[in-house]
Parts: structure tokens; C-alpha cells; sequence
């Protein structure tokens, strides 16, 4: 049988788990926030910035600025 005794006590158990796992939950945003916020070393590593490409007049190479494909006739 319920009694109001253990109604309570069960209650307040529930909150009490409640409370723990809202603080846990915070716990794992604060971190994930922070997580964000700062930058991460080695990020770009495996991240490639888009780059505008030219193509070279000469040999048809694509580069990001001066042709360097060895034996271009293009040098700028
Ligand atoms: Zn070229």
C-alpha cells in the first residue's frame, strides 16, 4: 500500500534524480558550448578552403595564381 509517507519519499527521490540530471545536462552544454567558442588546433587540416582557380593560357593547368606546372611557357 501507498502511504503519504512514501508518496513523498518517492517524490522527492524523483526530483532529486531530476535535479542530477539537469545538472548533468548542463554540465554537457557548457562543454559543447565551449567547445565551439574555441577554436580547435588542427582544424583546417583536414578542411579544404575553396580557392579560385585560373586556368593557364598556355597549358591549360589549373593554379591558383602563376602557372608552376614544370616547362609552362607561361612564367607570370
Ligand atoms: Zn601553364
Amino acid at each position: 500500500m501507498f502511504t503519504p509517507q512514501k508518496i513523498i519519499v518517492l517524490a522527492i527521490t524523483l526530483v532529486a534524480v531530476w535535479l542530477v540530471w539537469r545538472v548533468i545536462e548542463r554540465r554537457n552544454a557548457a562543454k559543447v558550448g565551449k567547445d565551439q567558442a574555441s577554436p580547435k588546433m588542427g582544424q583546417k587540416a583536414g578542411h579544404e578552403e575553396p580557392v579560385d582557380l585560373v586556368q593557364c593560357s598556355q597549358c591549360g593547368n589549373w593554379t591558383e595564381g602563376p602557372c608552376n606546372r614544370p616547362g609552362c611557357l607561361n612564367k607570370g
